[in-house]
């Protein structure tokens, strides 16, 4: 997700327009510059966009770093199953069918199990949904400490 920087912000209380770094806004350190209020419901609105843009896309992530670390092609993979794949358990039948040999688990080495695989239990990675690990990984924003 690409947001222009300086960004174009409006402030939430007197309205005016002016350009912040988008870092700034990001980290919760712009104060508007014409009133001076803090801008914390700017920054809150980017990083909820940025979140759902990331839970949006974290699928897609997860289904490339599956393929990469199991050496499939994504042209291995229907686009009925790419569809239908929803759950964890969903790519180990893939898995099966390519008779790769290789375990599940060895998707918990990927870029993006790899923040979240502390919070799983492994016992029951297949049953996993791909939406609940997106959760896991990109967890409700919540308003940072003034
Ligand atoms: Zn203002």
């Amino acid at each position: 997700m690409q947001y222009i920087d300086p960004l174009t912000a409006e402030c939430e209380l007197c309205g005016s327009k002016n350009e912040y770094p988008l870092k700034d806004i990001l980290e919760y350190k712009v104060a508007c510059k014409s009133c001076m209020i803090k801008m914390t419901r700017t920054a809150l609105t980017i990083h909820k966009e940025i979140r759902e843009h990331n839970l949006e896309v974290w699928p897609i992530h997860f289904l490339l770093d599956a393929l990469d670390i199991f050496k499939l092609d994504i042209d291995d993979i229907s686009e009925n199953e790419i569809e239908k794949m929803t759950h964890i358990n969903d790519f180990n039948v893939v898995l099966k069918r390519h008779k790769c040999g290789q375990s599940i688990q060895m998707i918990l080495n990927t870029p993006s199990m790899c923040k979240i695989k502390s919070e799983i239990d492994i016992s029951k990675l297949e049953e996993y949904s791909l939406n609940e690990l997106a959760l896991l990984a990109y967890p409700d924003i919540k308003m940072a400490n003034e």
